[in-house]
Formats: structure tokens, C-alpha cells, sequence
């Protein structure tokens, strides 16, 4: 050890309390008595180190794994605040209170920005021990918080991991899956029509089931490798303009709107950071439940948008048969009905496939709804810098 007033010390007690191990960097041998009796005095069983140059505190930082540093702010050797650079250089949290004869409030105030815990002044030794137990309970609380962080982000890692083998699995599955079900549809498909009423009343019955299964299961692999798609190798985002968007959907849903006698009212819509056929899919999806889950007369729907902070509130609302809220989560999930394909159509894998889209864009999507009295499907999507001329209100009659 290089310092000449280095030395290891145990201040026995009768009745030791907390066990602390103490490195301190001071060059006078009196002073260093002073601090540590009045630890000592305060229930503190000290192990104490004292160094006064930086090889000497490298050294005791290594050999002893202090608990807290006390140092002195002038030594001959070396600057008390120097401890900082090396605990940061050795990647080390150990709190440091600067412990000094004199030092101005402007220079204390310079030194606890800098990375020093506290400072206490020599003639006010008695406020140190307390100062200690607040840098050991705050440090406990770093530490408590980093290792719930880490735990934190592990579980965040390990959910995108398997979230994305799960994706990937789906994806796979699905596309592997249409191949041999397209031949068992084709060959089903055959086997009804080339034998009906050849063979027996069940035998058409069952092929007819069979042939039916396999046009379902269609469907729905189909639906599960378009919701998989969504998000795969980076879709291309580019401005769009949600009023170019809406007027195509409305346009593919014309003979829908026209058969429920629907009205749908649209206000000015801006213009938005995405992919265009998954922005048309989710006014699509949305504006056909609105149509499809009608109640007794004609549907009105009412899209619009609003600015929120920094955020467009796009809103698809209806007068439909609405939703209890207790479903309103559940029906974002794939698959998801609330109602059998007799009653309604469909595979429940429309709003799921909203809801990828959306989040994929940086937004969120929700419903809010009551049985009975429609419902309105909400979602945000950021603001990009583009669209600065929204707000003129017009009304779309179909
Ligand atoms: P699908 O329409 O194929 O059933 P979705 O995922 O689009 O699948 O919707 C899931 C469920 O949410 C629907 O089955 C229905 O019960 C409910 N739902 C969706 N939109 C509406 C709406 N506008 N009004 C009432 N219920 C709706």
C-alpha cells in the first residue's frame, strides 16, 4: 500500500450494532480518528481503511469493497472529488460524502452535482452517521429498483421473443396448412358432386359436412396468414390520405351500404404514417361490423377524426346492436365472437387484425360501447408533420 497513513482498523465495541466497512481518504491521522468514533459512537462497527492518493484508494477500493467512501476535499496528493472519476471508471456504486474542514455552499452545491452523495463539515461530525444511513438506504433503493428494471426488461425480452416465434409459427402454419386443406376442399369437393345420390342419404350427408368443414377452415387459414402478415418484413410506411382511403372502402362496400340502407357520414380525415391496404383494411373491417352487427333500422355511421396532443382520435361510431362492456377486450382477440355464425358471419378475426395494424403504427385501439345503443370504435394514430389542412367538415351520403 503506497499511502503513508494507510491503515486497517477494527474499533471493537461492546455492543457492535451495524457492521460498516469505511474507506477513507484523509491525510491527517486526527481527523481520521474524529470521523470514525463518530460513527463508532453511533452504533456503526467500523472497518475502516484510510488512503490518501489514488494508487492508495485503487488499491483499499479492491482489496476491502467498501461500503461508503468518506473523503476529505484538499489532500496534498490528490482532490477528494478525483474519488468520482475512478468509482465511475470501475463502474462502481458506492456513495461518497465529502467530509471537510471548510466548504462554501456554492462548492458543496457544485460537488452533489457533480456525483457526491452529501458533504459534512469536520466541526459537525455529529450529523455523520445519520448522513451514512441515508446514503446506505438510498443506495439499497437503486439497487432494488435496477434489479426490478432488469427483471423487467428480461420479461420484456422474453415476451418479443416469444411473441415473435409464436408469429412466426402462426404464419408458417397457416401458409403450410392452405396446400394440403386446398386439396382436401378440391377432392371433397369432387367426391359430392360426382357421387351424390350414388351412395347412400349419410353418405351425402357426411361429405357435405366434410366438404363444408374444409371451405371453413379455409377461410379461417386464410384470415389467420393475413393477421400473421400484418408487421411481417417491414411494410413500406408512406403518407396517406384517410380521406383517399375511405372514399375506396366506401366504393368496395357499395352494394353492402346499399342492400342495409346505411348512412355514413365521414368528416375530413388527415393524413396519416402507414401502409394504405392495412389503413383501407381496418376502415373496412370496421365500417362492415358497423353494418353487419345493424339493429332494427338502417345503420347511420359516423367516421371522423380529432387532434389529441400530439396524436389523431379517429372514431367509427354506429347504432348498431352495441357491446356489453364486459366484451369490450375480448373481441381484439383472433378469433373472438361474441355471437354464432348463424346469427352473424364471420371468422372474429377482423378487429384483431385492427388492432395489429394500428399498434404496428404506433397507435392504440378500443371500443366504447352499451347492448343495445351502437357502439364507436376508437383508435389513435401519431401525428405526422404533413397534415396541417384538416378540420373542414363534408358529409359523404352513399
Ligand atoms: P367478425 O366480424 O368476423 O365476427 P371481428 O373480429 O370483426 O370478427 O369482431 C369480433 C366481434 O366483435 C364480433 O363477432 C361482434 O360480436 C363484435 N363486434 C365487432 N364490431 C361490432 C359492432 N360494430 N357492433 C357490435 N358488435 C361488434
Amino acid at each position: 500500500m503506497s499511502s503513508a497513513g494507510t491503515q486497517l482498523e477494527r474499533q471493537n465495541s461492546a455492543q457492535p450494532k451495524v457492521r460498516l466497512r469505511v474507506l477513507l481518504v484523509e491525510d491527517n491521522a486526527l481527523d481520521a480518528a474524529l470521523v470514525l468514533r463518530a460513527l463508532f459512537k453511533d452504533g456503526f462497527d467500523v472497518v475502516s481503511h484510510v488512503v490518501q492518493d489514488e494508487e492508495g484508494f485503487t488499491e483499499a477500493l479492491h482489496a476491502n469493497s467498501p461500503e461508503v467512501v468518506l473523503a476529505d476535499y484538499n489532500l496534498p496528493a490528490w482532490k477528494g472529488m478525483e474519488v468520482l472519476k475512478v468509482l465511475r471508471h470501475e463502474g462502481l456504486d458506492i456513495p461518497m460524502i465529502l467530509v471537510s474542514g471548510a466548504l462554501g455552499d456554492v462548492t458543496a452545491v457544485e460537488c452533489i452535482r457533480q456525483g457526491a452523495t452529501d458533504y459534512v463539515l469536520k466541526d459537525g461530525l455529529a450529523r455523520l452517521p445519520e448522513v451514512v444511513r441515508r446514503a446506505l438506504r438510498e443506495k439499497q433503493e437503486r439497487s432494488l429498483r435496477h434489479q426490478a428494471e432488469q427483471k423487467l426488461a428480461r420479461k420484456v425480452e422474453e415476451l418479443a421473443r416469444s411473441n415473435a416465434a409464436l408469429e412466426q409459427f402462426a404464419y408458417v402454419a397457416s401458409h403450410d396448412l392452405q396446400e394440403p386443406l386446398r386439396m382436401v376442399a378440391a377432392y371433397t369437393q369432387l367426391l359430392s358432386e360426382r357421387y351424390h345420390g350414388r351412395l347412400d342419404e349419410d353418405a351425402d350427408k357426411f361429405i357435405g359436412y366434410a366438404s363444408e368443414g374444409a371451405q371453413r377452415m379455409q377461410v379461417l387459414i386464410q384470415d389467420l396468414l393475413a393477421f400473421s402478415r400484418v408487421g411481417r418484413s417491414g411494410t413500406a410506411k408512406t403518407k396517406i390520405d384517410c380521406n383517399l382511403v375511405l372514399k375506396e372502402v366506401l366504393q368496395t362496400l357499395e352494394s353492402t351500404i346499399q342492400e342495409s340502407g346505411a348512412v355514413v357520414a365521414v368528416t375530413e380525415l388527415p393524413l396519416v404514417s402507414g401502409d394504405r391496404t392495412q389503413m383501407a383494411q381496418v376502415f373496412q373491417n370496421l365500417i362492415g361490423n358497423a353494418i353487419k352487427f345493424r339493429g332494427q333500422v338502417p345503420p347511420a355511421i359516423r367516421v371522423w377524426a380529432e387532434k389529441a396532443g400530439d396524436e389523431w382520435l379517429f372514431s367509427v361510431s354506429d347504432n348498431g346492436i352495441g357491446i356489453a362492456p364486459e366484451h369490450a377486450k375480448n373481441i381484439f382477440v383472433v378469433f373472438q365472437r361474441l355471437h354464432s355464425r348463424s346469427e352473424y358471419p364471420g371468422s372474429g378475426i377482423g378487429l384483431a387484425i385492427c388492432k395489429k395494424i394500428i399498434e404496428y403504427n404506433g397507435g392504440k385501439i378500443w371500443v366504447e360501447s352499451q347492448t343495445g345503443s351502437g357502439s364507436s370504435f376508437k383508435f389513435t394514430l401519431p401525428c405526422t408533420a404533413l397534415d396541417d389542412e384538416n378540420g373542414k367538415n363534408h358529409t359523404v351520403k352513399v
